[in-house]
């Protein structure tokens, strides 16, 4: 975590919290423990230089908040791919009263309207028993329009008295509404889980097939099998419309393939399709499939002679020229 990170809990302690802070960057559970840690210093009974003080009712009931989110995220990841057996999971937890957290159920792909109206009204309401309300959103990247919408409309709402703080996290603060974003404080926390290593043995296979490039008609057959190791090197995170992780890690294990390449020219090309993949994201919130993205990319960066067919056409003019 960096310095801004920091300060946040200290400016809650003291009562200087912005009202709306999206949380960016880092990984999820710096995300997580962030708003844990604002939630206590805005909570917390005892002086604000003494704030948090992590013994009161108010401090202990948000650790166990925390312990119980963290069990879950545990649970969710050890049955990963079975079904989800959650799908009337309101996705509203709370142990704190003042405190309410909001993750989306690990079975939906977004947040939707019936999942925010508790915590909107919770939020037109005074605290039970703190000195202010404490309102997180994990993945608010995922909230649907509706549900967004609505979460605008209780941030526009005067507050009153009674501090309310509204903590919206998310991997990158561009994938939230800019109403919401003008509302906020942003706050990045660095590069985190969107710049995992691919694989190991992975990059060291897509480095091997990079070498075998060959310079004729079997291109097409190379390109293909460029594909299928980028996809897997992306994973399932190519599926989410929302999700940047999956075409960072693609770009990364250009990059490194790139770097042991010895023509210049493939070097050159290498990188530049690195480049598209960090964009790629945006080829595919128009729901294009990862495969035909790649191919797309790949095709227009890669073809030593270069007629623009199909694809590759439409590419560029998403994208822009190449
Ligand atoms: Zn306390």
């Amino acid at each position: 975590m960096n310095r801004i990170a920091d300060e946040l809990p200290r400016l809650a302690a003291e009562g200087r919290l912005y009202p709306s802070v999206i949380v960016s960057g880092g990984t999820t559970d710096d995300r997580l423990g962030l708003a844990f840690e604002i939630g206590r210093a805005l909570l917390c009974e005892r002086a604000p230089q003494e704030r948090p003080c992590g013994e009161c009712g108010h401090c202990r009931r948000v650790d166990k908040d925390r312990y119980a989110s963290e069990a879950r995220a545990k649970a969710a990841s050890e049955k990963k791919g079975g079904k989800a057996d959650e799908e009337n999971d309101e996705g509203v937890r709370q142990g704190h009263p003042d405190f309410l957290l909001l993750e989306r159920p690990p079975a939906r792909r977004d947040i939707r309207i019936g999942m925010v109206r508790p915590l909107v009204r919770a939020a037109q309401m005074s605290p039970f028993e703190a000195r202010g309300q404490v309102f997180v959103i994990a993945d608010a990247n995922t909230l649907n329009p509706h549900g967004a919408n609505t979460l605008l409309k209780t941030l526009e709402e005067p507050t009153g008295t009674t501090p309310r703080h509204f903590l919206l996290l998310a991997a990158s603060a561009q994938e939230l509404l800019p109403t919401l974003r003008s509302r906020s404080l942003t706050v990045y926390l660095g590069p985190g889980d969107a710049h995992v290593a691919p694989d190991d043995g992975q990059t060291t296979d897509l480095v091997e097939h990079w070498r075998r490039r060959p310079s004729d008609a079997s291109s097409a057959l190379w390109t293909a099998g460029l594909t299928d190791r980028l996809v897997a090197i992306g994973g399932k995170d190519l599926d989410d419309v929302r999700a940047r992780r999956g075409w960072n890690r693609a770009a990364r294990a250009v990059t490194e393939a790139a770097g042991t390449l010895d023509d210049r020219d493939d070097r050159a090309a290498a990188l530049a399709l690195a480049s598209d993949l960090l964009d790629a994201h945006r080829l595919r919130e128009r729901y294009i499939q990862p495969r035909r993205i790649i191919e797309g990319l790949a095709a227009r960066r890669l073809r030593r002679d270069r007629p623009e067919t199909g694809f590759e056409s439409s590419v560029n003019v998403l994208m822009g020229p190449p």
